[in-house]
């Protein structure tokens, strides 16, 4: 087992990842910026290095500065966490050349999931059902034509360098077409430094329903069911919960089985998320995470297991700590994500926490780097916290999450906490009974 991990993030997966390995007897390292020196993971950390100014692009994603820091604290592992370098086939490599392990999947999976067009490939090969669309890239206008006349309207064009929701576009009929095309391309030569794009039916009223696997390495996986992520804004997810609330065990069983062998029988190591959407009883691939999701704690919470702990395990060599049969649902988790955002414009706003107050009791679990007096700084994500609830059941869970908001005190800045509190009251999430698309009606119909 390691000594001494880094964590190469910040914020609350930083104290995340630190927390496990307090509880396993490793010292951690954090990093920061300049403009994080009074973060909570620095404070946390056993240690702490400087690794650049605030700007990501100089410190959290400087690949020498945290080789470096591993290097001057002695780290034997790095813990990317999500975003910023965790799905960085480059960097793993750099790291690998160093003798550092870094704690994640090899930098050959991270490659093909990256590229969605290669991901799409891999997977429909392995097996896992995938959304009708382009064989491959489509490089001009007839081509699209073509597709989209073969699978019927409306199409989705989408980047294969593709995330974040950023770098797609929906084409409703012929017409519009051209100008999707066009304007796809573009946007993800801009985003992504790569014009490529491929073509997608576009489904009508899907779900978004995400499987969570984990690979040893060796050629042995489990899942640990789905998480329903359909309440979305701009393709971004705002509340998941597991399980999801339409699927049945059967359900559950047959893609979590699909999803489990074609990860293992490519030898995947640690943790994953193969994403679907999910439309009339069937599951289309979208893509592969090959990361710990920001909405992890909800499948921790139904399975009872830690996935920072296993994905530490499995990265030292260690094995697994379950096998699929250990593994069975326990109550229904939600997750919101609380972000320094005022509703319903979304427009971040950082800046300084006068009080917080933090939820607590039975079945609430609350993920933040936040305190009184700390200045959130405007350069980075403006995710603040996540409340994760766990009940016996979705109703327990769906008034836990109410108790809970109520008890949260966040206070000198705006947050989406009135989001969730305004969503608690309708009666399609309390029966949970929504697509991908319900969260931009409603704020259509609400704000206008
Ligand atoms: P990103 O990597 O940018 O997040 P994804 O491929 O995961 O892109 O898609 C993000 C979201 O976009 C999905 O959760 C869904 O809401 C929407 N989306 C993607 N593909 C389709 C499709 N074929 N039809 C309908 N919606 C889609």
């Amino acid at each position: 087992m390691f000594d001494k991990i880094l964590i190469a993030n910040r914020g609350e997966i930083a104290l995340r990842v630190i927390r496990a390995c307090r509880e396993m007897g490793i010292a951690s390292v954090a990093v920061h910026s300049t403009a994080d020196a009074d973060a909570m993971h620095v404070r946390m950390a056993d240690e702490s290095v400087c690794i650049g100014p605030a700007p990501s692009s100089a410190s959290y994603l400087s690949m020498p500065a945290i080789i470096s820091a591993c290097e001057i604290t002695g780290a034997q592992a790095i813990h990317p966490g999500y975003g910023f370098l965790s799905e960085n086939a480059a960097f793993v490599q750099m790291v690998e050349d160093h003798g550092i392990t870094f704690i994640g999947p090899r930098a050959e999976h991270i490659r093909i999931m990256g590229d969605k067009i290669t991901a799409k490939d891999t997977m429909k090969a392995l097996g896992v059902p995938c959304v009708p669309g382009s064989d491959g890239g489509v490089g001009d206008v007839d081509q699209a034509r073509k597709v989209a006349a073969e699978i019927g309207y409306p199409v989705i064009i989408k980047a294969t360098a593709g995330g974040g929701g950023r770098g797609m576009k929906v084409a409703q009929d012929d017409k519009a077409l051209e100008v999707a095309f066009r304007t796809a391309r573009a946007e993800a030569k801009a985003a992504f430094g790569n014009p490529d794009v491929y073509i997608e039916k576009y489904l009508q009223k899907p779900r978004h329903i995400e499987i969570q696997v984990f690979g040893d390495g060796k050629g042995r996986a489990v899942h640990l069911g789905e998480r329903d992520c359909s309440l979305q804004r701009r393709h971004q997810k705002v509340l998941e919960e597991a399980p999801g609330p339409v699927i049945t065990a059967e359900e559950r069983a047959r893609i979590g089985k699909i999803c489990a062998d074609a990860v293992a029988k490519i030898g995947y190591s640690g943790a994953g998320t193969i994403e679907f959407l999910y439309e009339d009883g069937e599951f289309y691939f979208i893509e592969m995470n090959t990361r710990l999701q920001v909405e992890h704690p909800v499948t921790e919470a139904i399975f009872g297991v830690d996935l920072v702990r296993q994905q530490i395990l499995v990265a030292s060599g260690a094995a697994m700590e379950f096998r699929q049969e250990d593994l069975s649902i326990r109550g229904h988790s939600i997750e919101v994500r609380i972000n320094a955002e005022k509703v319903p414009g979304f427009s971040p706003c950082p800046g300084r926490i006068t009080q917080y107050h933090a939820p607590g009791g039975l079945g609430v679990r609350m993920d933040s780097a936040l305190y009184d007096g700390y200045s959130i700084p405007p350069y980075y994500d403006s995710l603040i916290g996540k409340l994760i609830v766990h009940g016996r059941d979705r109703a327990e869970a769906l008034a836990r999450l109410d108790r809970a908001l109520g008890e949260l005190i966040v206070d000198g800045i705006d947050t989406t906490v009135p989001l969730f509190t305004a969503l608690l009251k309708e009666p399609d999430i309390l029966a949970g009974n929504y697509s991908i698309h319900w969260l931009e009606r409603w704020l259509d119909r609400k704000f206008g």
